[in-house]
């Protein structure tokens, strides 16, 4: 009998924070925003939507839009106001986009993190701090792939065979292959990717191969950090497919009810289950002299 127990790519990376956010995201459903977190938040999300708008920077075009970014809205516009309002539009769609993930924000402080972030990032696209622009401009893989097939803004996928389903943020799909891109407003390594990010592309892999079919292959994916204009492709190795598969065993086991020890580097300081956790290591010390 297939395992009833359903788990989302996302746990997979959650488990790689500390197991413990595994466990309590399913009993509460605690997603979105921490308290006191909001204005991160937000501007994950302004960055995220922008990530999903750069074609918009180059006049190019993606597979769901409806026609073309014009380049210059007229002769006379410069790069620097031509990025300005790229970057005025996207943040203005992002109250309707994500109306659910921001229905608790005051609309008040939705519109001053909304103008700080616009006026933060003018300032890297003017000539002296052009920064950010300069390298999302920059030619790289990823942008040579997006401009030459498109791609499928967050495509949902779901295996029966495995139990889970993911949404890859966007689906490149060439003659040869089936490419998943994952958007990252979080830090950026120095090199490469970060370990967790190379599990979930090795999830969304696996997620693709089998709704593509068996002559389907996934070889490689790309993480834009966005934050740092970085997009960097990596290649999804065996290894990673083994650890993921690992993972996914053991995220099925605490969402079927077995607390687990805490990550070795778990983020307890800022994580909005801290209280709940205490009350819990607190009651099976009492039960279990632990
Ligand atoms: S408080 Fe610490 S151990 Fe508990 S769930 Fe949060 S990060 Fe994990």
């Amino acid at each position: 009998m297939k395992s009833q127990v359903k788990v989302k790519v996302s746990d997979l990376t959650r488990y790689l924070i500390c197991p413990r956010l595994v466990y309590f995201s399913a009993k509460e459903h605690h997603e979105g925003m921490a308290k006191g977190k909001e204005r991160g938040f937000i501007e994950s999300i302004l960055l995220k939507e922008l990530a999903f708008n750069l074609h918009k920077f180059y006049g190019e075009r993606k597979e769901d839009d409806p026609e073309p970014e014009p380049e210059a809205e007229s002769e006379t516009e410069t790069e620097e106001e031509h990025a300005k309002r790229v970057i005025d539009d996207t943040v203005d769609g992002v109250e309707m986009i994500y109306k659910e993930e921001l229905k608790d924000v005051e609309k008040d402080f939705f519109e001053e993190v909304k103008e700080d972030f616009i006026r933060n990032l003018s300032m890297s696209t003017n000539t002296e701090n052009g920064d950010w622009l300069e390298k999302v401009r920059t030619e790289n893989g990823l942008l040579e792939l997006e401009n030459a097939y498109g791609y499928e803004r967050e495509h949902a996928m779901l295996s029966e065979k495995l139990s889970m389903s993911g949404s890859v943020d966007k689906l490149i799909r060439t003659e040869e292959e089936v490419i998943p891109c994952m958007i990252k407003t979080g830090k950026c390594p120095e090199y490469s990717v970060w370990k967790s990010d190379r599990v979930q592309l090795a999830a969304y892999a696996m997620l693709i191969e089998e709704e593509f079919g068996f002559e389907t292959t996934v070889k490689r994916g790309f993480v834009e950090y966005i934050r740092n204009a970085e997009f960097r492709e990596t290649q999804i190795r065996r290894r990673d497919r083994a650890l993921a598969l690992q993972i996914l065993k053991r995220v099925k086991r605490i969402k079927g009810g077995v607390f687990p020890e805490k990550g070795g580097n778990a983020p307890c300081d800022k994580c909005v289950f801290a209280e709940m956790c205490e009350t819990r290591k607190t009651l099976l010390s009492t039960l279990f002299g632990k």
